[in-house]
């Protein structure tokens, strides 16, 4: 086992990842920007080193500076956490050449899924189903793309094949809007992520965003952990996930399992990973995979008693997976919300100083957040600053416990988006069974 980790990441997920250290017995190193000295996991830490100033492009995005940090402190295996350098497959290749254990799939294997083109080719070589589309990027001439487009059939939805974040798409509704939208995505793809490729899908009208969390490791054996509904979305932004998906067709289910084993067998996938699918009409539709832990893996931990980063470190450590499919079983429901710092009515993030904060507890309740009282949320990182989950018997149970955490939580000083996130638990609507992806929206009166 590795005797200590670089935690290449901040906030509640560095705390996360610490936490699973602990656990197993390894220390840590935090890397932090220069306002992020008071973190929580840099307190906790057993080594802690500054490695640039606030803006991420010279502190979280800084390789050079993290990897120096793993070898001035002798550390053997750098985790990448979530966003940053997660999917960045030239991070992974220059971790591993420096003589460090990448804790994640191999290069490669993050190379092909996050250009989201490949994936869907490779998905379908898997047998997994995928969402009409161009089959392909698209570099024709006009007159050819027209004529992909009229064969997905209207609206259509462009998305940029290394897109990520909910940006790099544009939905169209049409023809004439087609070709402007797809320059508009080319040049802001170019800029946000060096890649102007971009493709076509046909944009589903009340799809659910369902996807499959799984383990792979190095010995060919491969589990998933069930499945979780991430439908309450805002500008294709997560904004509360639940485990397990409700209401799924067994059968087809069943079916798309098997395919993401299969998948993970073919590439020889390693660690953790998620499948992402659109659900309509008891159909799965592959859009894409993420090759890293997810904000949203607490509910599946809840459900299946599964230490998701725990066995993240144990498999890039070579071990085998702790378990076996026949071993995992969902146990109740579990719900996640994301609370942000932000305006409720701008959603614009609201960065400052917290007075006073009260977690939520009691049966079922779980926070998972580095903030305390006297903390201050800096301007130059996502606004996410804290995740309830709730575990219930039944998901009426858990959203129930949602409700009265959300309702006994108190953050002053700063404004977030527990008020919002009050009003979704008690939506009669999504009370009585799953909503399609555009039910905030529409709701906000976004849409
Ligand atoms: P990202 O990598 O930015 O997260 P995804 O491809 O995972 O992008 O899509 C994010 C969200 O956008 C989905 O959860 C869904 O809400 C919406 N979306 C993506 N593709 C489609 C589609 N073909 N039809 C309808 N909605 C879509």
């Amino acid at each position: 086992m590795f005797e200590k980790i670089v935690i290449a990441n901040r906030g509640e997920i560095a705390l996360r990842i610490l936490r699973a250290c602990r656990q197993l017995g390894i220390k840590t190193v935090a890397v932090h920007s220069l306002c992020d000295r008071d973190l929580k996991h840099v307190k906790l830490a057993d080594e802690s080193v500054c490695i640039g100033p606030n803006a991420s492009t010279q502190s979280y995005l800084n390789v050079p500076a993290i990897i120096s940090a793993a070898e001035i402190t002798d550390a053997q295996a750098i985790h990448p956490g979530y966003g940053f350098l997660a999917e960045n497959a030239d991070f992974a290749e220059r971790v591993e050449e420096s003589g460090f254990t990448f804790i994640g799939p191999r290069a490669e294997t993050i190379r092909l899924m996050g250009n989201k083109v490949a994936a869907i080719e490779a998905m379908q070589q898997a047998g997994v189903p995928t969402v009409p589309g161009s089959n392909g990027p698209l570099g024709g001439d006009d007159a050819t793309t027209l004529e992909i487009a009229r064969r997905i059939g209207y609206p259509v939805i462009v998305k940029a094949a290394s897109g990520g974040g909910g940006r790099g798409m544009r939905v169209v509704h049409d023809e004439a809007q087609l070709l402007n939208a797809i320059q508009i995505t080319q040049t802001e793809a170019k800029t946000a992520f060096g890649d102007d490729t971009v493709y076509l899908e046909k944009f589903l009208q009340r799809p659910r965003h369902v996807e499959i969390q799984v383990l792979s490791d190095m010995h060919g054996n491969a589990i998933h952990l069930f499945d979780r509904d991430c439908s309450l979305q805002r500008r294709h932004q997560k904004v509360l996930e639940e485990a397990p998906a409700p209401d799924i067709d067994p059968k087809a289910r069943a079916q798309v399992f098997e395919a993401c084993i299969a998948a993970c067998q073919n590439m020889g996938y390693v660690g953790a990973g998620t499948f992402e699918f659109l659900y309509e009409d008891g159909g799965f539709y592959f859009i894409e995979m993420n090759t890293r832990v997810q904000v949203e893996h607490p509910v599946s931990e809840m459900v299946t008693g599964v230490d998701i980063i725990r066995e993240q470190i144990t498999v890039a450590a070579g071990h085998p997976l702790s378990f076996q499919q026949s071993d995992i079983q969902v146990n109740g429901h579990a719900i996640e919300c994301r609370i942000n710092a932000e305006n409720p009515t701008t959603f614009l993030p609201s960065p400052g100083t917290i007075d006073r904060y009260h977690p939520p507890g009691g049966p079922g309740v779980r926070v998972d957040s580095h903030i305390y009282s006297g903390y201050q949320v800096p301007p130059h990182y996502d606004s996410m600053i804290a995740k309830f989950i709730t575990h219930g018997a039944s998901r009426t149970e858990a959203l129930k416990r949602m409700e009265i955490a959300l309702s006994e939580s108190l953050i002053d000083g700063i404004q977030t988006n527990i008020a919002l996130q009050q009003e979704i638990v008690t939506d009669s609507t999504f009370l009585n069974g799953p909503v399609s992806i555009h039910y905030l929206e529409k709701k906000l009166g976004m849409s």
